[in-house]
């Protein structure tokens, strides 16, 4: 699977349609302070179901939409595709070419879609799951990710390796299921109590 190319129109500072492409090896992307290149990554982010407006460094969602320049005006809409090229199947998906698609309005309506059929935000999120791209993953590290892993914060650190290493979502499972463990517990404590009283 490999990122072909992206395609943003009305997205943060990308008021007109644009088109990158990535060709074969490393791509940089270079350009003056507060020329759109975190904007990029974002847009990323964004097509792959980010749902945090915070961590996309708005307030609302509706941040992500072009909000006007001297030169221009504010725009309605927000849409980013990203275009993979699938042909070893990675993503599970008949395709040799997938593209996934987000639009948003101002209204506040959200349309998710692969290869131009409408879906549910769940289905983009079951497309990527385990692909290393899914929700949470550590394929795109932000300036602020690189901060937290600086941190003096052992246990977010601690969080940050224990999720590279996938040891995160078995630890989650394993508190999940000690909680349910102690609750099962209680409740035959319970009844021991009650047994014991009829007795
Ligand atoms: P740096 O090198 O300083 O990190 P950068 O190249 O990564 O900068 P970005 O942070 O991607 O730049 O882009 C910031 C620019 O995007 C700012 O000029 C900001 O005004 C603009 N911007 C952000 N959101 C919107 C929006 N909704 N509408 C229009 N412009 C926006």
């Amino acid at each position: 699977m490999k990122l072909k190319s992206i395609q943003i129109a009305g997205f943060k500072s990308f008021a007109n349609k644009t088109n990158i492409d990535f060709q074969n090896g490393f791509t940089g992307i270079v350009g003056p302070n507060g020329s759109g290149k975190s904007n990029v990554i974002e847009a990323v982010r964004w097509a792959l179901g980010e749902q945090s407006a915070k961590s996309l460094r708005g307030k609302k969602m509706k941040d992500v939409i072009f909000s006007g320049s001297k030169d221009q005006h504010p725009l309605n809409r927000a849409e980013v595709s990203l275009i993979f090229d699938n042909t070893s199947h990675f993503l599970e998906s008949d395709y040799s070419e997938v593209k996934v698609t987000r639009k948003y309005y101002r209204s506040g309506e959200s349309i998710y879609s692969i290869n131009d059929h409408e879906c549910l935000l769940r289905d983009i999120h079951n497309l990527f799951m385990d692909t290393g791209l899914g929700e949470g993953s550590l394929s795109i590290i932000s300036q602020g990710n690189v901060d937290d892993i600086l941190d003096d914060d052992v246990q977010k650190r601690r969080t940050i390796i224990e999720t590279a290493a996938g040891v995160y979502h078995y630890k989650k499972q394993k508190n999940e299921s000690e909680k349910k463990l102690e609750d099962t517990q209680l409740n035959l404590d319970r009844i021991s109590d009650i047994i014991r009283e009829i007795e």
